[in-house]
């Protein structure tokens, strides 16, 4: 077990907040830099806040609307979504300048995430291996959902917090219904959770 990712609190101290700022910078794509790639309306970008040391950070903003949600998405957006992502995610899987690459979201006021308008997040770590601190057992549990191409689970042995789903994409398989397993467990965490919550990761 290790935890070597450095936050740097002088650049998250500067770092803008939708809860303080006027203006939503992703509602300006005219004025982003750093922009890597786009598609449609989707914005892939180097983050300008690099809170994590040693890490190369990279944000997708995933609409141009500021109140959209993944788990509002229609299905054509949804699946284009998270197949850019994906593909971008193993793209940096597959560079040796990084140890491993994490691809998230955060979505609500106690998600951790900094800007309400829809965006995730690929990330990669230079010295770290995210996969030394997971284990297998962590993605098991009841199954609540399979199909061909992903299933489903709940964590017996969550890694953090108390509750956790798992959607796991199968080998070879299209990511379409895994991206709409996603959305149908998103929902079911902001409007079915047995406790309320307004927030996910
Ligand atoms: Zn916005």
């Amino acid at each position: 077990m290790n935890t070597p990712i450095t936050f740097n609190l002088a650049i998250g101290s500067r770092k803008p907040h939708s809860g303080t700022q006027k203006i939503c910078p992703f509602c300006h794509p005219e004025k982003l830099t750093g922009i890597m790639e786009k598609k449609g309306d989707i914005i892939w970008l180097m983050n300008k806040f690099p809170v994590f040391e040693h890490t190369w950070p990279t944000v997708i903003v995933e609409t141009s609307d500021h109140n959209g949600e993944l788990s509002t998405y229609e299905p054509e957006k949804l699946h284009e979504v998270i197949s850019f992502g994906l593909s971008h995610w193993l793209q940096l899987e597959s560079d040796k300048r990084f140890k491993s690459v994490l691809y998230f979201r955060n979505y609500g006021p106690v998600s951790g995430g900094s800007q309400r308008h829809p965006h995730s997040q690929i990330i990669g770590l230079e010295n770290y291996d995210y996969r030394d601190n997971i284990l297998g057992e962590n993605f098991l549990g009841s199954l609540v959902h399979e199909d061909e191409d992903c299933y489903a689970t709940i964590s017996d042995y969550p890694l953090s917090c108390m509750g956790e789903l798992n959607v796991t994409l199968k080998k070879d398989a299209s990511p379409d219904q895994f991206a709409d397993t996603i959305q149908t467990l998103a929902r079911f965490v902001l409007h079915d959770f047995p406790l309320p919550c307004t927030s996910y990761n």
